[in-house]
């Protein structure tokens, strides 16, 4: 045991040194080497470190969710003494539960890894020593079935492990949030703590599935990512084939809402349950880059093009049926819109994807749209309260946030907070990449990061107001005079393009005046695959000056889009406005826009925790008009609100 322990530790530090034989052609800086110095982006990481974790750990606790695991070790514990029939009852409503405190746990390792925290690293310790208390000698760990052992205690579950699975018993989608969090925490504090419990559970695994004579694929996918993540930290090819085997394993003939109807290689769209399609779409990246399977590549390509396409909504939001949380038809984009906030967050993992296998920056300008909208919607500034659903209009009263009307505290099923708080935690991670000798500079935000190109360590500094301004300093410090390509994203929005595709355009689709400069000295040429490349030798004092202005941008949809004839809606850089009842009387789906030239943008550093908004007189139309930030609705008040307007008439078109 001890020897194999040694070998093991061995493992582990090569792997950290790069043992996955294959990876990503472009590689992410890692979120722990860029921080956010000033901005919207600091000021919402620092809301989620001081009161979205702390608040997520006291409702995992107080709504029973920690208790479920205690219930399982006193289970294991007294039928081990010699009571045969002790078994207990589950303290909450869903087997899935166990995920929250593994999101949980996996979120706030990764502040930990920004800024250290004796007092939440020793109140994780805790709760690693009870999560590990539930593991069932042979690794199992579930604590639906262990607490209640001789017959299922939910209906979702069946006497024999694994065998609901496809269905919803969320067996292996528990797990796969187990692994992201065993990996995250190793990373974050250098404890083996839950790593080893996730490797105990991961051998089972291999025991039960590694031959693929098991056809079982999971119900709800995020195994396949996390598998991933232990195969790169352990360099054990089992996992990847794990990996590979859950996502083979489908159709024909299963079911559509989980995407197991056909062969994941034969699948063309982006159907059924949103999240779990957007996590499967990531693992068969994550399978295709280490090596598993490249056909996938190619495969989500093409759900990519259907997604974006077709699926899309303004605000980066996609799952437009709240009937089974799913994708809808093609163009069929009600402004009702379900749009879960983890379909978002399992939008960006997938486009981030998308990026690092093809370096094309169309990936990045999906995922800057959802950031900036659709995903940060599903958090209150405050930090407290969460939307589940985010859609683009809202009548005021319906309670269409999985039973609540505007953002909840928490939920029975609380994916989404927790989702929130890891995505918000390791958000610098989609900052920068580098490929070879050349550095990818995808996301502009206040901060200082280090990246590794060619051998040099190349410090970052961008000074920016961002998004509320398209001025962006760049300062490139190499550790010593350096050749390598800096690859600056222009975004599509400032070239007359809202997304990669033609499902949205600007009524005026010309370019804005954009342009970069290098040490005052403009950078001629066009954008090569979204990005402007610049070769040089880069030394310390080196200013990279990008101008991306940012006029308000009136948008229309594809005529295909019944939802969206005859209506408009307004963006400034990648934000997406909204109108709120405060600032307009009437039906929301009555209420007209102005004309585009008299819209005005405004700052206003006193306004929703610092916003600009849009605002116009139009005395025609009555009170002026106010747009705010989208993702900062509901912070005012429980109203309706609209994203799509009514064209104005045409007599009012100056
Ligand atoms: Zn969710």
């Amino acid at each position: 045991m001890f020897l194999r322990r040694l070998i093991f530790l061995g493992l582990v530090v090569s792997a950290a040194d790069g043992l996955a034989a294959n990876d990503y052609p472009v590689q992410p800086v890692p979120f722990t080497a860029v921080r956010v110095t000033g901005g919207l982006w600091q000021a919402r990481q620092e809301v989620n470190r001081t009161v979205t974790v702390p608040f997520a750990l006291r409702q995992c606790e107080e709504t029973g969710r920690l208790r479920n695991f205690d219930l399982a070790a006193e289970t294991l514990r007294r039928r081990a003494a010699g009571e045969r029939h002790f078994q207990n009852q589950p303290a909450t409503q869903n087997p899935f539960d166990d995920s929250d405190v593994y999101k949980v746990i996996e979120g706030a390792a990764y502040a930990l890894s920004m800024q250290s925290d004796a007092a939440l690293e020793k109140h994780l310790d805790g709760w690693i020593a009870r999560i590990a208390a539930a593991q069932e000698p042979d690794g199992y760990l579930y604590t639906f079935r262990t607490m209640h052992p001789d017959k299922p205690v939910h209906v979702w579950i069946h006497p024999e492990r694994w065998r609901n699975d496809p269905d919803l018993s969320h067996e292996l989608y528990d797990l796969g949030h187990l692994y992201e969090a065993g990996v995250a925490y190793y990373q974050a504090t250098g404890k083996r703590t839950l790593l080893d419990v996730c490797l105990k559970s991961a051998e089972l695994v291999w025991r039960d599935f590694g031959d693929g004579r098991r056809r079982i694929a999971p119900g709800h996918q995020v195994i396949e990512m996390g598998l991933a993540k232990l195969y790169r930290v352990t360099g054990d090819r089992r996992y990847l084939d794990l990996a590979r085997i859950f996502i083979e394993v489908r159709g024909p003939g299963g079911k559509l809402y989980s995407q197991q109807d056909r062969r994941a290689v034969d699948q063309v769209a982006a159907t059924g349950h949103a999240v779990r399609a957007n996590y499967m779409y990531s693992g068969m990246a994550d399978v295709a880059a280490l090596g598993g399977d490249v056909r996938y590549a190619a495969t989500i390509t093409t759900i990519w093009e259907n997604m974006a396409g077709r699926k899309l909504y303004l605000t980066g939001g996609v799952g437009a049926d709240s009937h089974g949380e799913m994708y809808g038809a093609d163009y069929d984009l009600p402004n009702e819109a379900y749009n879960e906030t983890c379909a978002a967050i399992a939008l960006m993992m997938w486009n981030h994807r998308m990026f690092l296998l093809t370096g094309e920056s169309r990936y990045m300008d999906v995922l800057e749209r959802t950031a900036f909208n659709g995903f940060l919607s599903g958090v209150s500034l405050s930090g407290d309260r969460f939307f589940y659903t985010n859609p683009l209009i809202y009548n005021g009263v319906a309670r269409n946030n999985n039973g609540r009307a505007g953002r909840a505290p928490w939920f029975d099923c609380a994916c989404c907070p927790t989702n929130v708080i890891r995505t918000l935690a390791d958000f610098t991670g989609y900052f920068y990449a580098v490929r070879d000798a050349a550095l990818y500079v995808n996301f502009y935000a206040q901060s200082e990061g280090t990246a590794t190109v060619g051998g040099t360590a190349v410090k970052l500094t961008q000074t920016t107001d961002y998004p509320w301004s398209g001025a962006v300093r760049l300062a490139v410090t190499p550790a010593k005079p350096a050749t390598f390509t800096l690859r600056v994203r222009i975004p599509g929005w400032v070239q007359g393009r809202p997304v990669p595709t033609d499902l949205y355009r600007y009524d005026d689709a010309t370019a804005a005046g954009w342009s970069v400069r290098v040490g005052g000295a403009p950078v001629s040429g066009a954008p090569e695959q979204g990005y402007i490349a610049i070769t040089r030798e880069w030394r310390t004092g080196d200013v990279v000056e990008l101008n991306l202005p940012m006029p308000v941008r009136a948008v229309r949809s594809n005529s295909q889009v019944a939802a969206l004839q005859g209506r408009v809606a307004f963006e400034r850089g990648p934000i997406v406005y909204c109108v709120e009842a405060k600032d307009r009387k009437g039906l929301p789906s009555a209420w007209v826009a102005p004309s585009i030239g008299e819209i005005s943008a405004e700052a206003r550093p006193d306004l929703l925790g610092g916003v600009t908004r849009l605002t116009s007189r139009e005395p025609k139309l009555g009170p002026a008009f106010t747009a705010i930030p989208y993702f900062a609705w509901n912070n005012r008040g429980l109203q309706p609100m609209a994203v799509w307007l009514k064209r104005p008439p045409l007599g009012s078109v100056k």
